[in-house]
């Protein structure tokens, strides 16, 4: 005990004493659409992230029933234990864009720790193939290759930021927080989809299909449309995000 202890003050005090803007600051960057001229009730766009798990099919259906375009973050686990979701989102390319959510859902973060529990890739090597196997699952699917990505908790670190547009992606940021990383209630959840405003990136969960957040996702989705929201995906309007994430 005494020894873990020892080790673990030991490790504290190699993450405080780390190069600035080492292993201390993570980012979790923001995106919006860049403005348009004003057109009816605003665009918003919904992204949707597939970690891994089952699909929710009361979102996957409400999406496909009321033509509600999204773009799906999918990992390479996810896509290889859904097949069924994956085939109904490609018989709908006017629907659903899929981009990466990495290969394994480990956070993009070269240096090690943990975000939200989950162990960080630690080193810009397993940062790499983190993204690179994320795209070669979806190439592997059959799809048109994907430009966007979003790292499993959506926190960086700003190195890995640099490695992954040197890579040739884009990362996807959010501005509304619609699930609560899908553990909100289905009211809640409801509320907080339903208050986006024009510009809003929505970022949500497809693959939590017994949580009562799935629910409010679609209570959410739908009282937008009825406001007259235009829903657009990520390839279809301009992106803006901070910490260098577009530009
Ligand atoms: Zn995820």
């Amino acid at each position: 005990m005494g020894l873990l202890r020892n080790s673990l003050c030991a490790m504290a005090l190699a993450l405080f004493a780390g190069s600035p803007g080492n292993a201390a600051t993570l980012v979790e960057p923001t995106l919006h659409l860049k403005p348009q001229a004003a057109e009816g009730g605003g665009r918003v766009a919904l992204t949707l992230d597939a970690c891994g798990g089952k699909t929710d099919t009361r979102i996957l259906s409400a999406l496909v029933d009321n033509r509600i375009p999204a773009t799906i973050f999918v990992t390479g686990i996810w896509l290889k234990r859904n097949a069924e979701a994956v085939e109904i989102m490609r018989a709908h390319p006017d629907l659903f864009e899929l981009e990466n959510h990495g290969g394994r859902h480990i956070p993009a973060v070269d240096t090690p720790r943990k975000i939200y529990g989950i162990r960080s890739a630690g080193s810009p090597d397993a940062v790499q193939a983190e993204v690179e196997s994320g795209a070669a699952a979806l190439a592997s699917a059959g799809g048109p290759a994907p430009k966007w990505f979003r790292g499993a908790t959506a926190e960086y670190s700003p190195s890995a930021i640099a490695m992954i547009r040197k890579l040739g992606f884009k990362i996807a940021g959010f501005s509304v927080n619609g699930d609560g990383g899908s553990l909100l209630g289905a009211k809640q959840t409801a509320r907080r989809i339903g208050a986006a405003k024009d510009g809003d990136v929505i970022i949500a969960h497809i693959n939590q299909p017994t949580h009562a957040a799935g629910e409010g996702v679609v209570q959410g989705l739908l009282a937008l449309k009825q406001k007259g929201m235009t829903f657009v995906r990520l390839d279809d309007a301009e992106g803006v995000g901070n910490n260098g994430t577009t530009d």
